[in-house]
């Protein structure tokens, strides 16, 4: 009998163990190939050395190993390094290796493309081509941890890179439970946080999963009037929606949400924004991430000046609202936040762009 090959990248424990038993194959061998792929990198069933001669033929007429192709590996004078990776179809994404802040993290895509279309973001303005695979997903921190030589040590992954990790929320969580088996990487939940710009039933959703990443939310603006103007599904899921979904999300102790606000000069960066800020998040446990725009073609905002920055943070940290930061990585080569867009990708027409920008 014919049968296509299962791609073994796609396959979680607890179905990786039934598809070997139906080909015969010992459920056991599942941890050993689990091994062999997430914890030593290695994808060539001839490479597995102690699986017997007999069980790496089965294993290759059944099964495959799809890996993200590596097409594009630029490092940054900060040492940042931005990766193009190539799947199986052809399309691309982008993934980002940061070191030391203060740990070792991977920005890792969802997505081809997004369709949140935030106003001020790259990615937005590619529009959404296609949903990842769990295996797509969980493949780049493969790729990443074995080209940065981090197979053996701990890393931190924020899903920040392209997409909106809520809006392809199943393969989204199976990528963290691949990455969380205990004979691979055995990422630790504590070590991911997933970024999202508020898509409430999928914050509740995420509210009772076993495995609950750290959260972070996109706010960016105090009122609604002005949040649906740069954060389009506002419209559907408003702020008081989304802090109340916050409000009840259930915290570990001592942990907080990051709430991520993007400073636009002369736009949302002003005291009375910091205030209303402040007055928000009042009754959440919280924390703040100040992000001063990543300016790109195409995109109609300014960074504001490092002291707007600093007057704005102060006036949080006045109100005892823990404050950061958020440090520029990669500038250079366009692997800062919201810079990630896949050039040559299935970009949207110069008129589509500009019926997005004057919106
Ligand atoms: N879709 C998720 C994750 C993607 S981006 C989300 O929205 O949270 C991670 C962060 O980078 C988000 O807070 C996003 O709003 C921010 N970002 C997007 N474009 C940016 C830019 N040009 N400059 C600075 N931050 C940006």
């Amino acid at each position: 009998m014919n049968r296509s090959p299962i791609d073994l990248a796609e396959l979680d424990l607890a179905e990786l163990e039934p598809a070997l038993e139906a080909r015969g194959v010992e459920r056991f061998h599942a941890r050993q190939l689990y091994r062999w792929i997430y914890k030593h990198g290695v994808t060539d069933i001839d490479r597995m050395s102690d699986l017997s001669r007999t069980l790496r033929e089965t294993v290759k007429t059944d099964f495959t190993v799809t890996t993200p192709r590596t097409v594009g590996d630029e490092r940054s004078l900060d040492g940042t390094r931005k990766f193009v990776l190539e799947l199986a179809d052809g399309k691309r994404i982008e993934a980002v290796f940061i070191p030391d802040t203060p740990s070792m993290t991977f920005c890792i895509s969802t997505q081809v493309g997004c369709a949140m279309s935030c106003g001020f973001c790259l990615t937005g303005k590619m529009g959404l081509v296609r949903n990842l695979t769990a295996g797509e997903i969980a493949g780049q921190v493969r790729v990443l941890a074995a080209a940065t030589g981090l197979l053996d040590h701990p890393f931190n992954i924020v899903l920040m890179g392209m997409g909106e990790p809520l809006h392809n929320y199943e393969n989204t969580m199976k990528a963290l439970r691949m990455l969380h088996a205990e004979h691979g990487l055995a990422v630790s939940p504590r070590r991911v946080t997933l970024s999202t710009v508020g898509i409430v039933p999928g914050l509740e959703r995420l509210a009772r999963e076993p495995l609950m990443p750290n959260l972070a939310v996109s706010l960016h603006a105090t009122t609604d009037e002005q949040r649906t103007a740069l954060v389009p599904p506002n419209r559907k899921y408003p702020l008081a929606a989304i802090l109340d979904a916050c409000r009840r999300f259930p915290l570990k102790k001592r942990s907080r949400i990051t709430f991520e606000y993007v400073l636009l000069d002369g736009v949302n960066d002003t005291p009375e924004d910091a205030r209303r800020l402040v007055k928000l998040l009042a009754d959440i446990k919280a924390k703040v991430n100040l992000i001063p725009l990543n300016p790109a073609p195409g995109i109609p905002y300014e960074r504001p000046s490092d002291e707007r920055v600093d007057r704005f943070a102060q006036i949080l940290a006045d109100r005892h609202i823990t404050v950061s930061v958020r440090k520029s990585r990669g500038r250079d080569i366009r692997a800062a936040c919201g810079q990630l867009i896949v050039e040559g990708g299935t970009k949207k027409s110069a008129a589509q762009q500009m019926a997005l920008l004057m919106r």
